[in-house]
């Protein structure tokens, strides 16, 4: 008697942890252990390269107008408020008082050359030594590979567009 007991709770455990192993594997409303609807869950309607400011109006246009949209970023995750780490701080706060030190000036030539650089967002610019870039002609290249992009660093200045810069790459390439 007491080896059908034990029996029949072995058969009960197996029971269980098939069950539960299959509900691991099966997707919600999905028949079992096959997720049928694998390959609609990862169709999408459009594909935004970069969450800049152009990714982001891109994104938005699309996902009102209805469409599937899938946004990819190649830079690191931020968190809106949270991860502005020295948005809110005093110049008397940051240790050298607002200025780069002797390495980030080696570390960051590019953004060097002009007036970007600066001790609150040194974390925001790509590394010049692991992204280098040919210049063929002079060309000083910002780069934020973050989310967001360099909506991040953006100087608040906000210009009235006119008719000419709708058409500034018609005519300027
Ligand atoms: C310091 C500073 C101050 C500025 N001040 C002003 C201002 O006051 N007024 C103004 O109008 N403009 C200003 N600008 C310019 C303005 O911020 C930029 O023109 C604008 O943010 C660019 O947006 P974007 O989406 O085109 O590019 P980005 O913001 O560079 O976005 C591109 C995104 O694409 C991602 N990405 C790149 N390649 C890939 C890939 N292969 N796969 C996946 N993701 C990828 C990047 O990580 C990035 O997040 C300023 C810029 C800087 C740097």
């Amino acid at each position: 008697m007491q080896f059908y007991l034990g029996h029949a709770f072995f058969i009960f455990n197996q029971i269980a942890y098939f069950t539960a192993s299959t509900k691991t594997l099966a997707m919600p409303n999905d028949s079992t252990l096959l997720n049928t609807k694998a390959q609609a869950q990862q169709t999408f309607d459009a594909i935004v390269i970069g969450s800049g400011i152009s990714g982001g109006w891109a994104a938005k246009e699309l996902t009102e107008k209805g469409l599937k949209v899938i946004m990819l970023e190649r830079g690191k995750p931020l968190e809106h408020i949270k991860d502005y780490k020295t948005a809110s701080l005093d110049p008397w706060e940051f240790p050298h008082r607002g200025r780069t030190t002797d390495e980030q000036k080696k570390k960051y030539p590019v953004i060097h050359r002009g007036w970007a650089a600066a001790e609150a967002v040194m974390d925001s610019w790509t590394n010049e030594e692991d992204c280098p870039y040919t210049e063929v002609k002079p060309f000083t290249w910002w780069r934020s590979y973050q989310m967001g992009g360099r909506s991040l660093l953006w100087g608040r200045q906000s210009y009235r567009w006119s008719d000419l810069d709708f058409e500034a790459n018609a005519k300027e390439g």
